[in-house]
């Protein structure tokens, strides 16, 4: 049902009556009329498109009624236990997909699972479907070895089988072929049967039809599944135009299904199965309970590492970016700012001090006879005494005074707010903490020239010019002193 159910879910235009015949409890020719009576009275004015049938006594009931029921509607049949063509022989309209059994396959299988196993305890039941799988295993054991019998249980009561499962010597296995009829004539669900039967013996139980996962360890069977969906298809190829005398009856596939829960009850190792099993009940591993959040999960990290690395890149290009910058503003040696930043502001700070009328001095500062240190102590010593007179600059100027070193000994102060006479003021006292600076134990001094900015107002190289010549004054007078211009 479930197969059929699955297939027309997808057909909106299909509507499924069921019809439920329990011939499981009563199959006789009277319980048939009785059927035939109902349906007769039940569809006396409603035309089925075609007919599905599930189970031989289904079949059997329409090969015998569906002429007089349901004329010429097509029939398709499923769940055949034993299909020959001659059973549909001289009627019109039939075909089908009957169920395909493979008891010396499933025998194979026990074998191989149990290598030391010497006895099959069979179970039965007096159904006809009973009858045809006792016959199938019947012919099953013409094949196997003398070493391993076939024990029938055919027909058993309840009572019988269960002290018949519980006295098997240990080097048995149990099958369960088929019992849902009980001799006194009422019947088992094949979970209740299966039930019954595993749990009274300590043994592995196998199946030949798919009961795996009510008490057995598996089997080589066919799916019921499959025969409902197959049989649903056969009816919309038979909507879509062919003939069902066109469609050929079909088998259907086999495959090794087992129970995880009893593969391990059994200790019988995943590994040891045929390759393609397949096996029920397996729990799922972390990933295949929560594959959805794990993705989720994997995507938003990634996302966030991406992001994570984007902004890493930013922040080092950034900081590159910043060392350049750095780099074209300022000295190497000092850290003090360069000629080429000082040109950058200076013009921007006399037009300010132009502007609001405020004063603007300029000091060149020039170190005296700096060549003779150099010749005299190194380079290295001659760069390390220029260090040292930055340092001492920069504690001598204010957050906004701007101190540049624009030639080799020669540095640059540009004060504003700073008349002349604070300009003056704050040479000397340079001049002065100069001449105690000592670096290595070397005595330096050093000549300043002070050159204001004029009210009227000159470019920046104007202004610089005159400092520097106040410099050269400065040298003239002897080096070690400050000059104003
Ligand atoms: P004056 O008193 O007339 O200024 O004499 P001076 O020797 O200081 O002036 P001069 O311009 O003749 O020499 C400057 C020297 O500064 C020449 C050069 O070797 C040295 N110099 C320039 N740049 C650097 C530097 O980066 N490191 C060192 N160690 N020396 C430098
Ligand atoms: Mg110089
Ligand atoms: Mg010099």
């Amino acid at each position: 049902m479930q197969g059929i159910h699955q297939v027309f879910e997808k057909h909106e235009n299909v509507e499924l009556f069921v019809n439920y015949m329990d011939t499981k409890r009563r199959s006789e020719p009277d319980y048939f009329e009785l059927l035939r009576d109902l349906y007769a009275t039940k569809y006396q004015h409603f035309k089925f498109d075609a007919i599905i049938s599930s189970d031989d006594h289904a079949l059997d009931f329409l090969l015998q009624y569906r002429d007089e029921l349901f004329p010429q509607t097509p029939v398709v049949f499923s769940g055949l236990n034993a299909f020959t063509p001659d059973r549909i022989k001289g009627h019109a309209g039939y075909t089908g997909v009957y169920e395909s059994y493979d008891v010396a396959g499933t025998i194979d299988l026990i074998r191989q699972l149990h290598p030391s196993v010497k006895q099959i305890a069979a179970i039965t039941d007096e159904t006809r479907s009973g009858n045809i799988f006792k016959s199938l295993l019947e012919s099953a054991e013409q094949e196997l070895p003398s070493q391993l019998k076939i024990n029938y249980l055919h027909n058993y009561s309840p009572e019988k089988l269960i002290t018949t499962l519980q006295q098997l010597p240990e080097n048995a296995i149990v099958l369960w072929a088929i019992y849902l009829r009980l001799p006194s004539g009422s019947t088992f669900s094949s979970s209740e049967s299966v039930k019954l039967v595993s749990e009274s013996s300590r043994l592995p139980t196998y199946c030949v039809w798919d009961v795996v996962g009510q008490g057995v360890v598996g089997g080589k069977i066919t799916s019921p599944n499959f025969q409902g969906e197959t049989a649903a298809n056969l009816v919309l190829k038979i909507f879509d135009g062919t003939a069902a005398d066109n469609i050929p009856v079909t088998g259907s596939p086999l495959v090794n299904i087992f129970d995880f829960h009893f593969l391990e009850k059994f200790s019988i190792d995943l590994d040891r199965l045929p390759s393609n099993s397949i096996v029920k009940n397996k729990p799922q591993s972390i990933y295949e309970q929560y594959r959805e959040y794990v993705w989720i999960f994997s995507v938003i990290i990634f996302l966030l590492l991406v992001t994570i690395i984007f902004l890493v890149a930013i922040i080092l290009l950034k900081r590159h970016k910043d060392k350049f910058e750095g780099m074209a503003m300022h000295d190497q040696l000092t850290g003090l700012y360069n000629r080429h930043y000082l040109q950058e502001v200076a013009a921007h700070k006399l037009a300010e001090a132009l502007r609001h009328g405020y004063s603007l001095c300029l000091l060149v500062l020039d170190l005296d006879h700096f060549k003779k240190i150099n010749d005299t102590h190194g380079h290295i010593v001659g760069d390390f005494v220029l260090q040292e007179l930055s340092v001492l600059l920069e504690n001598f100027s204010r957050g906004e005074d701007i101190v540049a070193r624009i030639g080799g000994e020669e540095f640059v102060m540009l004060l504003d707010h700073c008349n002349v006479a604070e300009a003056k003021g704050k040479a000397l006292v340079i001049k002065d903490k100069v001449s105690q600076l000592n670096p290595r134990g070397i005595p330096i001094t050093i000549s300043i020239g002070i050159a204001s900015l004029k009210e009227s107002g000159e470019p920046f190289s104007k202004l610089l010019d005159r400092a520097d010549k106040a410099v050269y004054i400065a040298k003239n007078q002897g080096r070690n002193c400050v000059v104003t211009v």
